[in-house]
């Protein structure tokens, strides 16, 4: 997701790298990488996309120009804004919605933080009321709540259990290839994520930007040994994993 690969922004069109139909690591959904105010919370070690933000006047007709696109084929949306669903402007949010009404888009699939979580629950009844099913994504990284609060700098915290996050999400992002990061956590992430969550994203860490280093090793061998594995849907069905910032087709 983390944009920034390749061209400069100012050089490519917009909707090239923000609008996506079908992705192969996600196919049957479309998707939208939009711009929104900024992530609140900024502190995640391991982050450099939210610095995809602007203010609302420069967000909202970029938005408005990548939305256009949406066709409603598939019945799904999914939008994504380096941040919170709730850090999108109100003019984008609600031009969303009127799209999925307009083109009978069902399945509306975006992200929040744990800081939104009643606000998360309460979309979701606002949205059934309107006929589209919500389709809450959260990052959670990892199971390990030491790991994920004291070097990930996540912010969820260490009592939230899995289930409880369970409760209010539907969707669910995990993280590997950092320092410190261990294949036996990796499974046991996936095997919990999978038991609870419909989709469950596993994202390979690529350093760069982010403020802790990359274990190198570990994503090497992820490359060469795990995808093979993880991306068997007979075995993992619900795993999507996402191995390179291009793998979604958006960013
Ligand atoms: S909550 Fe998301 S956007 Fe914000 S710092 Fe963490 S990973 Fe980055």
């Amino acid at each position: 997701m983390a944009p920034g690969a390749g061209a400069s922004r100012s050089e490519v069109n917009p909707v090239d790298i923000r609008y996506s139909l079908s992705p192969d690591s996600d196919p049957g959904t479309e998707m939208v990488l939009l711009q929104g105010r900024g992530c609140f919370w900024k502190k995640c070690s391991f982050c450099d996309y939210y610095f995809d933000s602007a203010c609302d006047e420069q967000s909202v007709p970029l938005n408005e120009s990548v939305l256009a696109h949406v066709t409603g084929e598939t019945g799904r949306l999914t939008v994504i804004n380096s941040g919170s669903w709730f850090e999108l402007p109100e003019q984008t949010r609600e031009l969303i919605l009127r799209i999925c009404r307009e083109k009978e888009i069902s399945e509306l699939s975006t992200e929040t933080h744990w800081a939104y979580a009643q606000r998360t629950r309460k979309l979701r009844e606002e949205l059934a009321a309107a006929g589209i099913r919500l389709s809450a994504r959260i990052g959670i990284e990892t199971f390990n709540a030491d790991y994920r609060e004291d070097v990930m700098i996540k912010g969820i915290g260490k009592d939230v259990t899995p289930e409880q996050i369970a409760e209010i999400y539907d969707e669910c992002c995990l993280l590997y290839g950092m320092e410190g990061q261990t294949e036996k956590q990796l499974r046991s992430d996936i095997e919990t994520a999978l038991q609870l969550f419909r989709r469950v994203y596993l994202n390979l860490y690529m350093g760069g930007g982010g403020r802790y280093p990359e274990d190198t090793q570990l994503t090497k061998d992820f490359r060469k040994r795990l995808v093979p594995e993880f991306r068997d849907t007979d075995k993992y069905p619900g795993l999507v994993v996402l191995a390179d910032n291009t793998d979604l087709d958006v960013g």
